[in-house]
């Protein structure tokens, strides 16, 4: 097709693609499905090799949030059954980063729910940096706390954070349609004082929100525009309990193009596969690798993904590797221009609390329906407005529980 050739041809330039490109992308067929694969893949190949990060996330404080952003099981008037707790202590959340880090994670993700942090929140968050850094050297952290306040990005620099994750989420056209609470600015806002204070900025989108191509184009070039070091890419996971719990609107190959997408516009970026990957992708995890550089390993804020190991498998089984503390996540031209040792970016889960906050992940490995209701659901196509609690989990181990985390 004329149109990789052209996008493979500006993906290895760092060339923006035109709109026009970028819907096309979006609108080709199942039947072109694998060029699209295998172009996007020559670009991930030319800036990122066969490597894959590993981010893992902690969540701090769980729920019971004044916000109302649609997507999310923490939001105001949520009742998902989620667990709820408020921040946890310094050693709790290392002690849950250090199994990240023993799975294989680069990256440690710290989220807390709520519109943003206090400075007293700040100085917890501090303290947990220096608990979590004391314990694993070379660790990278990113903090995901919400809209920030004058000055609070250069204290988190200070304590030692790497990366601020702070996701767009949706077009600006389309941000009054998630929440009503906060608007698109507010977030853009937070991106930028991240990126002042020297922080590496993490800022990503969720798509199957029952938005058009053209909201999708709109946020990840909204996104080029901000030029974060990292783009997660969630998939909505419709949690019931929240006003989207209806919207099974993703189909894998959707998916798939989706993050072509992104990797053909943000062609030298860490784009993450991250929240609702299990859910949507489900079998086809593996072709994602090509597109993406970067995951998150095991579970999410509030729901549950597939084991670690069996995350670890997939990357080995699909010919890909997990990148080590000694590599650099970001191209020369990009880490060098970061100006802080060349941390790569970061994620949320939906790793978006005011970027990671909300979704919700999938089961660990598939069942065998039980009963006969139960199997016409899992035959279902996407979009049908079924739940699918066959697929969404909610976390019920790691941090905030008595059990271990899932790494
Ligand atoms: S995404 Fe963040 S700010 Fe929005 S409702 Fe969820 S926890 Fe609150």
């Amino acid at each position: 097709m004329d149109l990789l050739d052209t996008l493979v041809a500006k993906g290895l330039s760092r060339e923006l693609p035109t709109r026009e490109e970028a819907l096309a992308v979006l609108a080709t067929t199942d039947d072109e499905l694998l060029d699209v694969v295998a172009a996007a893949g020559r670009v991930r190949r030319h800036w990122f090799g066969r490597r894959v990060k590993l981010n893992y996330l902690v969540n701090l404080k769980s729920g019971l949030c004044p916000e109302d952003c649609s997507y999310c099981s923490q939001r105001l008037g949520s009742t998902a059954g989620i667990l709820k707790y408020t921040w946890l202590k310094p050693e709790e959340a290392a002690e849950a980063a250090a199994a990240g880090v023993a799975g294989g994670a680069k990256r440690v993700c710290l989220v807390a729910s709520g519109r943003g942090p206090t400075d007293r929140d700040i100085d917890r968050v501090a303290d947990t940096i220096a608990a979590i850094k004391g314990q694993s050297e070379g660790v990278e952290v990113c903090a995901c706390l919400g809209l920030l306040s004058d000055n609070q990005a250069e204290r988190l620099r200070a304590a030692g954070a790497d990366a601020y994750n702070h996701n767009l989420n949706t077009s600006g056209d389309n941000y009054a349609d998630i929440c009503t609470t906060h608007d698109f600015q507010d977030r853009v806002d937070t991106v930028q004082q991240a990126q002042a204070a020297g922080l590496s900025a993490c800022s990503g989108l969720i798509a199957g929100m029952g938005e058009s191509d053209a909201d999708l184009v709109d946020v990840v070039f909204a996104l080029r525009d901000l030029d974060p070091d990292s783009v997660p890419v969630n998939f909505l996971i419709p949690f019931e309990g929240t006003p989207l719990a209806k919207e099974w609107n993703l189909t894998p190959q959707r998916c798939l193009r989706i993050l072509a997408m992104v990797r053909f516009v943000c062609p030298d970026v860490e784009v993450r596969l991250a929240g609702g990957r299990e859910v949507h992708l489900r079998t086809l995890q593996p072709l994602a690798l090509h597109l993406a550089n970067s995951v998150f390993l095991g579970d999410y804020l509030t729901s549950e993904g597939q084991a670690g190991q069996a995350d670890l498998d997939m990357i080995a089984d699909a010919g890909f590797e997990v990148e080590g503390t000694d590599r650099t996540t970001l191209p020369q031209h990009r880490s060098a221009a970061a100006g802080h040792g060349g941390c790569g970016p970061c994620g949320g889960e939906e790793a978006s609390c005011a970027t990671t906050a909300t979704t919700a992940t999938t089961a660990t490995t598939a069942t065998e329906p039980a009963t006969e209701t139960e199997a016409e659901q899992a035959l279902e196509p996407a979009g049908t407005g079924a739940a699918r609690t066959d697929l969404v989990q909610v976390r019920r181990r790691g941090a905030g529980t008595d059990l271990p985390p899932n790494a």
